[in-house]
């Protein structure tokens, strides 16, 4: 094997890394060029900058044992970017100066900056309703940095994308080699970073960083409530670019007015540029993304599986990807193709799945019968304890006896949105663990509803 061809080699490492990482497996992996051992070095070149540094900050021991589960030998791997070649093996008699070795000078990122994930990219972002606004003005600011919206200030809860977005920018930035440094940090590392500096005294080094930069983007800017210090930083930092036309880009849990502690000037500041918001998407985007991270990683997965993870997790997308990898590796381990009947099984959606169907109709006439509350009552707006609650149990039991995501659900009781419906469903779990008539109404109805259903 040590003697074969580099694509062979590679092709086994390959196939071992697909069995080994499903999870970390990307289609692009396909276009990393195999360039060779030498020097117990097994070289891969990727086909971007962005690539390269992904590869060696995130998969080289998975890589590396690849390499040496597939050769049998005790290779370790480099990544190299496009246009580079691996030094020529030390001792192999040729003229070092003719040969063409030529390392890129690369950009020297500050151990703290974050590397960009090359999935996160404007073209793999699905756009919904609910951040169509948030992507038009991210792609606003890749193409005008400075000009446009700035600052750009993406707000959100967890796991909706903002990540992504300023990612995305990033790359676009780097992409169209814009002038001036990118600077990517969280929040975090911004705050670690002048926190050093203070303590070693060398706040003037601290500010000549900032200066050179042609971007500044900084994740969850909302770590910096707790330090007043670091806000106070935050502020001359931001205004410095700001005043020399420097695009600023950041994202946070909340809108600016709503981060505790925050100084009322750099509440104002943020409110300067653009200020949007990324809500959960709906129905129809989810299983666009599900399609889309399915894509990704190299597989395909048929509508139908797309629609059942779209319509069981609809918080965030990290939960729709995480469910997608669950249904992955599910079928990789027991090494059966992803079908619907493996989906439901990995996500152990059995109830819903092999039982008879429960429609919400009938829950809603069977909680209006049990609780006595008719059934224009529990769709209506009226928010007493006697209606809300059953309308409440109607809600909890729609979510565990049916396939409905949660704005279907809320569609079915007058229009609710789906924060409202995630509302009723906690509180009647909560209750349930709390108050013994309450469980044992909602056993006796989900008994009934169950029982009629087969
Ligand atoms: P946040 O920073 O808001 O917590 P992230 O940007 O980290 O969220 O997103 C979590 C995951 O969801 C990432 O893998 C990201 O690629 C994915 N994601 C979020 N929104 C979208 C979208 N609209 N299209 C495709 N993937 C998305
Ligand atoms: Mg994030």
């Amino acid at each position: 094997m040590a003697d074969a061809p580099d694509h062979v080699i590679w092709d086994g490492v390959l196939a071992h890394l697909r069995s080994s990482s499903p999870t970390l497996c990307r289609q692009w992996f396909d276009e990393i060029e195999p360039m060779g051992i030498s020097n117990g070095v097994l070289w891969l070149r990727a086909s971007t900058e962005m690539q390269q540094r992904y590869l060696q900050t995130s998969c080289a021991s998975p890589f590396r044992d690849a390499a040496q589960a597939a050769t049998g030998r005790l290779l370790s791997v480099e990544f190299i970017g496009p246009g580079e070649v691996p030094p020529s093996p030390k001792h192999n008699g040729l003229d070092q100066s003719s040969n063409q070795t030529r390392r890129v000078v690369r950009r020297e990122a500050g151990d703290d900056e974050l590397v960009l994930h090359p999935d996160h990219g404007f073209e793999n972002f699905i756009v919904g309703p609910t951040n169509r606004l948030s992507y038009a003005a991210a792609r606003a600011v890749a193409d005008n940095p400075g000009t446009v919206y700035n600052p750009m200030f993406i707000h959100g809860g967890v796991g909706l994308g903002k990540t992504h977005l300023l990612q995305a920018i990033c790359h676009r930035y780097l992409e169209e080699g814009l002038e001036g440094r990118i600077l990517y940090l969280s929040c975090e590392a911004f705050i670690s970073r002048f926190m050093d500096a203070v303590q070693a005294g060398n706040l003037n080094e601290f500010r000549r960083q900032f200066r050179d930069v042609g971007m500044l983007v900084i994740d969850d800017v909302h770590f910096l409530c707790k330090m007043d210090s670091s806000q106070e930083e935050f502020f001359h930092t931001f205004n410095t670019l700001y005043q020399s036309n420097r695009q600023i880009v950041l994202s946070s849990d909340a809108p600016p007015n709503d981060i505790p502690d925050l100084e009322q000037r750099l509440v104002s500041r943020f409110n300067w540029g653009l200020v949007t918001q990324i809500a959960p998407p709906e129905y129809e985007t989810r299983v666009q993304i599900v399609l889309n991270k399915a894509k990704l990683r190299g597989f395909t997965i048929s509508e139908d599986v797309a629609a059942l993870i779209a319509a069981r997790f609809d918080a965030n997308i990290r939960e729709l990807e995480g469910a997608l990898l669950r249904v992955q590796v599910h079928a990789h381990v027991h090494s059966v193709p992803i079908t619907l009947d493996v989906a439901k099984d990995a996500l152990g959606v059995a109830i819903a799945a092999t039982k008879p169907r429960v429609s919400v109709q009938v829950i809603i006439e069977r909680v209006s019968d049990f609780f006595g509350v008719p059934v224009p009552q529990l769709l209506s707006r009226k928010r007493t304890r006697s209606v809300a609650l059953p309308r409440h149990v109607g809600m909890y039991l729609s979510r565990q006896l049916t396939m409905h995501s949660l704005e279907e659900i809320g569609g079915y009781f007058g229009g609710r949105d789906h924060t409202t419906v995630m509302h009723g469903v906690s509180v009647i779990k909560d209750l349930r663990e709390r108050d013994e008539d309450l469980d044992a109404a909602v056993r006796e109805i989900e008994r009934g509803l169950v029982a009629a259903a087969e």
